[in-house]
């Protein structure tokens, strides 16, 4: 079975090929994000009208780098939330239209579980059972995932994403939007121990976050610096912050693992594109012998290859889920936890 995902909660425009039988076939992305910049964040109304000029051309170029012909789709998959609403609703009706013209079915995924599933399209894949972090632009949840559709909430931030924390930590620093793989490039070049920011809920005994607390500590520190901070201090700053957000994530995982007794923790979402994050998950992962799984670095951040795969292994459990009616609607908001299992 042949599924082509269509993903536009934001701003990447994405499209795949997924084969059941042959794996990932091709993939394309475009990604909006200079378009944004200028404006130190997403746009919601121009990320719309680009997925709109984007979405053809992507299709073109999957299908030719694939070899396949539009008729050899078997079924298109497309992000159905959460994420922006004009954003959804371009990519939605483009997957039925293009269903429509080409009489295939059609079905809504939720782009956290492409983002949850998108370890399994690397390989080696994990298998279920196994706790999932998952750290992006708009979420950081702890799950226990006991397979496809099958989602237990451990824990959530209770305040801003991970991805958030690294982006307005950035912006703090003066970086452009997405700051995040910018602050972690300076933090290298950083020294330890300068600056010692707070590990917000390292000891609490439950599985949740919390991240705004570290960004104004960040905050404070920029502000109290009397001169324009220099080189140095910035690198200093980004140091601190991340060997802070981070040494919370991976406590909180080893936390999970430890709780459930579970050998098998997965990465999904943008933060799990970090080099310093995965550095010292896999330091915890040999200590306590559990072993963990990240996507591809491409497929961290949004991409349609993990909603295609997506899709497909909904289908795979139950092909009466794709429906030629295509009348659709879109969920902005929508808890992975109102789900139906597949
Ligand atoms: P959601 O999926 O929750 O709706 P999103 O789709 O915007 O949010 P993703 O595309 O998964 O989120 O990830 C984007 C986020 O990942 C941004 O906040 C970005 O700064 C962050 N990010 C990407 N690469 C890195 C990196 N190397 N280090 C830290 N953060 C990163
Ligand atoms: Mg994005
Ligand atoms: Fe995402």
């Amino acid at each position: 079975m042949i599924v082509l995902g269509v993903e536009s909660s934001c701003d990447e425009t994405g499209l795949a090929l997924y084969d059941t039988e042959h794996g990932l076939l091709a993939h394309a992305l475009h990604s909006q994000i200079a378009m944004h910049q200028e404006y130190g964040g997403v746009v919601p109304e121009l990320a719309s009208r680009d997925h709109v000029r984007r979405a053809l051309p992507l299709l073109q170029e999957v299908m030719q780098k694939s070899g396949k012909h539009k008729q050899d789709i078997d079924a298109i998959a497309y992000t159905q939330g959460p994420g922006l609403a004009g954003a959804l609703l371009v990519g939605a009706s483009f997957a039925c239209g293009l269903g429509m013209a080409l009489n295939k079915p059609v079905l809504g995924v939720h782009h956290l579980e492409g983002h949850l599933l998108s370890p399994l399209l690397a390989t080696p894949a994990p298998a279920f059972p196994f706790i999932a972090l998952l750290v992006s632009g708009g979420h950081t949840q702890l799950m226990r995932v006991d397979g496809v559709g099958q989602y237990q909430l451990l824990g959530e931030t209770l305040d801003d994403a991970a991805g958030e924390a690294f982006d307005k930590s950035a912006k703090l620093l003066g970086l452009d939007y997405p700051g995040g793989p910018a602050i972690s490039a300076m933090a290298e070049r950083g020294q330890t121990g300068v600056h010692l920011f707070p590990r917000p809920m390292l000891h609490s005994k439950d599985f949740n976050f919390s991240f705004s607390g570290l960004k104004t500590a960040v905050l404070t520190v920029v502000k109290k610096s009397e001169s324009p901070l220099s080189q140095t201090d910035k690198e200093n700053i980004a140091r601190g912050f991340v060997e802070a957000i981070v040494d919370v994530l991976v406590a909180k995982c080893v936390n999970a693992m430890k709780h459930t007794g579970l050998k098998r923790l997965v990465i999904a979402g943008g933060v799990g594109a970090n080099r310093q994050l995965r550095e010292a998950l896999n330091a915890a992962a040999s200590k306590k012998r559990f072993a963990v799984y990240y996507p591809e670095l491409q497929f961290c951040t949004d991409n349609g290859a993990m909603i295609a795969f997506a899709g497909a292994m909904r289908l795979k459990n139950n092909p009466a889920l794709a429906t030629t009616d295509y009348g659709f609607n879109v969920r902005p908001r929508w808890p992975l936890q109102e789900l139906e299992p597949a």
